[in-house]
This record gives structure tokens, C-alpha cells and sequence, in this order.
């Protein structure tokens, strides 16, 4: 699992383990196999797998691939809008690029995070490169759909590129587990994705043998995604999880991941959580708001062209 990936772990800040109650596993759910955009292969967890009182303030979660394409086979979604919420692109191998009418965008590669507040609305493009579509190759990628609170869901949208040598890296005492923290606070680690509330995302890889414990805010929940392999959450005796299975943990300090010894594969999670926003949502495709009459008038802003349009490339 590429993203980004020290030769040599132990080079890292070490965080040592934190001692407090772990969060135990509260109810697992299966990332169910869907098509996106112009028809990508995506697996996801939620919604579906855990429900928006579980996830809340996070909406969606789509891993995409691991998937080799041949060449000229590579597909990614063309076109349309958002607004109301953020959608985050974190890529672990491959290449792709975004545009928007609000002038955001760039080619994000594996280890890079693009980070969208639709807010008040824009149109954009989400696809492979033109390298990527030619040539074929490696896209494996997470999307989550980070919801605003009713005061935030008309900012100005926002784009920001983190790119994969800006992430927080840190590893455990024995440096076999090493985190990337994207956004958030976690462990004493500042993540450098700015939120507009609070929230940690982090993908964290654990080498077999590895133990991690890292304190985790009470008031925030807290959601474990598998994207590859095997391990166990919640404690040396917790619940075994595996590659697509998510788990919302319960109350307590400390958030434990353990991977057995005689494992062959390091175990690969993404870490999220944060302060429920706890308001109604009301969602329509594209769009996510907080009550019927604002999904109409989003529709109607869109057709009309208020979002606007990804401008012409130029030479
Ligand atoms: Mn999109």
C-alpha cells in the first residue's frame, strides 16, 4: 500500500501507547460493491454498512479499486454539482485530476489529499489523467463526504491540495505501526487539512505484531475502515475485522488496533471521527442540506447555472 511510505519507520516521531478504556466495537458493517461516475468500481462502507447517526459528521465513504485499468479503459465522473458539504480525495496510487468552476484543482498523486468545500455550490470534474487513460495502470483511492454544519453549508468553496510530503507522519514505540494524519488533532500530532468542525482522518498501517494505541476525543465518534487485510480493534481481544469491513466504536478513551503476530500482510485502516453535527440532512445526489425546500432550490441554482461552469482548457 504505497500512499506515503517511510524506508525507515523508526525516523519518525514516536507517540507511545495511550492507557485509558479502550473503545470497544460497537456494530460492524460490509462495504457493499457499487459503481460511480461513469461506472468506476467502488466499495462502500457507508452509508449502508453503518447508519448517519454512526458516521455523523462524515456522510459517504467510497474506496475506489484497487483497480488496474487496460489502456484507454480508465473512467472517473465527468462534470457535475455540489453543495452543502466537503468531498475529500485521498489517493494511494494512481493519478487523478480535478477541475472546478470556482478554479480549485490540480492532478493529485498516490499519497495526496484533494480536500473540496462545495459549500455555496460549484461544478467539477473528478477523472483519471490523460496519462493514466492512455496508458492504463493503478488507481486506488478513498472518497468521504464530510457534511457542513447549517451555518457553513453556503461558504465560499475552498479547495485545498495536501500533498502527500505535508501529512503528519508518526509511528508507535516499536515503529511497526506508522499513521499519516490528513486533518485533525490525534496523539499530540497536528494534521494539516483545515475543517470547518472538528474531525480527525488518518490512515494508519500496521506491520503483523503491531500494537497502536492512540487517545481518541470522548465526544467524538469514531469509525475504523478496513482497507487491506486483517486485524483486530478494540484490543488484543477485540473484534477480528477485515478488508471492507468498517466498525463504529463505543465510549471510552482509547482507540486500539492489534495485528497477530503471524500475519503475512500489514493491516491498512483509515481512522475517522468527529463532533456529531446532530442536524436534520436531507440529501439528493449531488446535494446535502438540511431541509426539502433547499435540495429544490439547489436543483433549481444548478439548472439555471448559478453554479457555473469548469471553464475551456487554454492551449
Ligand atoms: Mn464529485
Amino acid at each position: 500500500m504505497p500512499a506515503v511510505t517511510p524506508t525507515e519507520p523508526k525516523l519518525l516521531p514516536a507517540v507511545a501507547d495511550a492507557s485509558g478504556t479502550p473503545r470497544p466495537v460497537e456494530h460492524v458493517g460490509n462495504a457493499v460493491h457499487s459503481f460511480e461516475g461513469a461506472g468506476f468500481p467502488v466499495r462502500r462502507p457507508f452509508p449502508g454498512g453503518l447508519d448517519q447517526t454512526q458516521t455523523d459528521p462524515f456522510l459517504m465513504m467510497d474506496q475506489m479499486g484497487p483497480v488496474v485499468y487496460a489502456p484507454g479503459k480508465a473512467l472517473g465522473a465527468p462534470d457535475h454539482p455540489h453543495r452543502g458539504f466537503e468531498t475529500v480525495t485521498y489517493l494511494l496510487d494512481g493519478e487523478m485530476e480535478h477541475r472546478d468552476s470556482y478554479g480549485g484543482g490540480g492532478v493529485i498523486h498516490g499519497g495526496d489529499t484533494q480536500w473540496m468545500t462545495a459549500g455555496s455550490g460549484l461544478v467539477h470534474s473528478e477523472m483519471p489523467t490523460e496519462k493514466l487513460m492512455r496508458d492504463g495502470g493503478l488507481l486506488h483511492g478513498v472518497q468521504i463526504w464530510v457534511n457542513l454544519p447549517r451555518s457553513d453549508k453556503r461558504a465560499e468553496p475552498r479547495y485545498q491540495d495536501i500533498t502527500g510530503d505535508q501529512l503528519t507522519l508518526f509511528r508507535n514505540d516499536d515503529g511497526r505501526a506508522i499513521v499519516r494524519l490528513i486533518a485533525g488533532d490525534l496523539a499530540g500530532q497536528h494534521g494539516p487539512g483545515n475543517t470547518h468542525t472538528p474531525i480527525v482522518l488518518a490512515h494508519a498501517t500496521l506491520e503483523p505484531g503491531a500494537h497502536l494505541a492512540l487517545e481518541w476525543p470522548q465526544e467524538f465518534n469514531a469509525v475504523v475502515y478496513v482497507l487491506s487485510s486483517a486485524g483486530r480493534v478494540g484490543g488484543p481481544d477485540g473484534r477480528a475485522l477485515s478488508s471492507g469491513q468498517v466498525a463504529a466504536l463505543g465510549a471510552g478513551d482509547v482507540l486500539v488496533l492489534d495485528v497477530h503476530d503471524d500475519q503475512i500482510e500489514s493491516f491498512d485502516v483509515l481512522l475517522l471521527g468527529g463532533r456529531p453535527i446532530r442536524e436534520p440532512i436531507v440529501s439528493y445526489g449531488p446535494f446535502v442540506m438540511n431541509t426539502k425546500a433547499e435540495i429544490i432550490e439547489a436543483m433549481d441554482d444548478f439548472q439555471a447555472g448559478k453554479m457555473g461552469s469548469i471553464p475551456p482548457r487554454i492551449g
